[in-house]
């Protein structure tokens, strides 16, 4: 404790009071100054003589008793840590009983008081990491990971329920070899709706669930060509028109050529020619994006009349596919580029023609709806990075929590409550 008058400690109590923002009537007792630890704690205390009210009716009661010392840490003041400690009145009310009253400065079941709570959740959502975040805060792990629990809850709770007529769905690897998520973006407001475990039919139909009656209101979703989705969202928002992501057609294509690169390569080391050695790259990019020296490889592998190089043509003009604004434009270029590939006569390539002829409604809906994941692409990037951070994540509840609370453009700020 200080050593100074009774004057000048009932100054640096309101002083204290002040700073904390405490409302009336609780009072700063004691502050408790260690220099050597670096942390000043101060005690606040329920007046004696006030009468509290019940939390439950409001009626005023008499104080029944304490509960035990709880400890809330505070924003730092002056570089020293603040820990407020306090003994909260329990009212024993007629009608309901013995209750705990409510505190102003900290959520129930919090550790923290609100403004530590809001500097906290505005430096998680700055830092790039948990860990940079953990070291700026000296908070622990599993103290970060319950303050964004509470945040995303506090966030999803405010979030209102209004209709989303565009929205994306798609899957999310988070643990090496299995341990799947299933992410709903809203594409109008570039932001994650919710993140479920699993890629199977059950967890899309969760996804949709979770838009309540809204899921009848949407207008396109952006999918892969997967019949798990797809059911899902013929069952849950049959309103809505499926678009297929045209950035996973491009995956599709793309593994064809690689898979015709890769036998065809195979096929000519066995004969000594070393043509498309150092090529899959070349042959996975766009031709917007050579340069010189892949223009030159590609030129020595169209002169051979490779099978790959065929691959690649068909590959690379399916782009077009996309510009068409006008579902008949669309068709007719299509079935031009299916005649095509089936004269190329290449079994990954026309297997891959086969499924987007399967999936051709889904694929034409796009000269009406031009959406794509592209926003839970760029999504995809910082959920990446979120899960290399985190070194994968063991718990999926965890990864749900941060996808949502960095990509969900989530009110997390705990003062707003009060
Ligand atoms: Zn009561």
């Amino acid at each position: 404790m200080y050593c100074m008058s009774n004057h000048s400690s009932e100054s640096l109590y309101q002083h204290y009071r002040l700073l904390l923002g405490l409302r009336s009537p609780w009072e700063v007792s004691d502050v408790d100054l260690r220099v050597g630890e670096s942390r000043v704690t101060v005690s606040v205390d329920w007046p004696k003589g006030q009468k509290p009210c019940c939390p439950d009716c409001g009626a005023s009661c008499d104080i029944h008793d304490h509960a035990p010392q709880r400890r809330w840490r505070h924003l730092d003041t002056m570089q020293f840590e603040t820990v407020i400690v306090s003994r909260t009145p329990r009212v024993d009310c007629s009608e309901c009983g013995v209750k705990t009253i409510g505190i102003p400065w900290a959520e129930p079941r919090s550790r923290f008081t609100l403004l530590f709570e809001a500097l906290a959740v505005e430096t998680i959502g700055a830092c790039r990491s948990l860990k940079q975040a953990g070291a700026l805060l000296s908070l622990s792990y599993d103290q970060l990971q319950r303050i964004m629990d509470r945040a995303v809850r506090r966030g999803m709770g405010r979030r209102e329920q209004r209709p989303v007529r565009r929205v994306g769905v798609d899957e999310k690897s988070f643990r090496r070899g299995h341990g799947y998520a299933s992410i709903m973006t809203d594409l109008d407001q570039s932001r994650v709706l919710e993140v479920v475990e699993n890629r199977d039919g059950e967890a899309a139909k969760a996804l949709f669930d979770s838009l309540g009656i809204n899921a009848r209101q949407i207008h396109a979703v952006a999918m892969d060509m997967w019949p798990a989705f797809m059911g899902a969202a013929a069952l849950k928002a049959p309103e809505a028109v499926v678009v297929h992501d045209r950035f996973h057609v491009s995956k599709h294509l793309n593994e064809a050529m690689d898979s015709i690169r890769k036998s065809e390569n195979k096929e000519l080391s066995s004969q000594g020619k070393d043509y498309l050695k150092g090529t899959k790259y070349l042959f996975l990019r766009s031709s917007q994006s050579w340069n010189d020296d892949h223009r030159e490889m590609f030129q020595i592998v169209k002169d051979l009349s490779l099978k790959v190089a065929k691959a690649w043509a068909a590959k690379d003009a399916f782009s077009e596919f996309w510009s068409f604004r006008n579902r008949g434009q669309a068709l007719a270029f299509f079935n031009n580029w299916r005649r095509w590939v089936g004269r190329l006569k290449l079994g990954p390539l026309t297997k891959a023609s086969d499924m987007l002829k399967r999936h051709l409604d889904g694929l034409l809906n796009y000269s009406m709806y031009p959406i794509t994941n592209a926003a839970s692409e760029g999504f995809n990037s910082k959920i990446q990075s979120l899960i290399s951070n985190a070194r994968g994540y063991r718990r999926f509840e965890n990864l749900r929590t941060a996808i949502l609370f960095h990509c969900g453009k989530l009110d997390m700020c705990p003062l707003k409550t009060q």
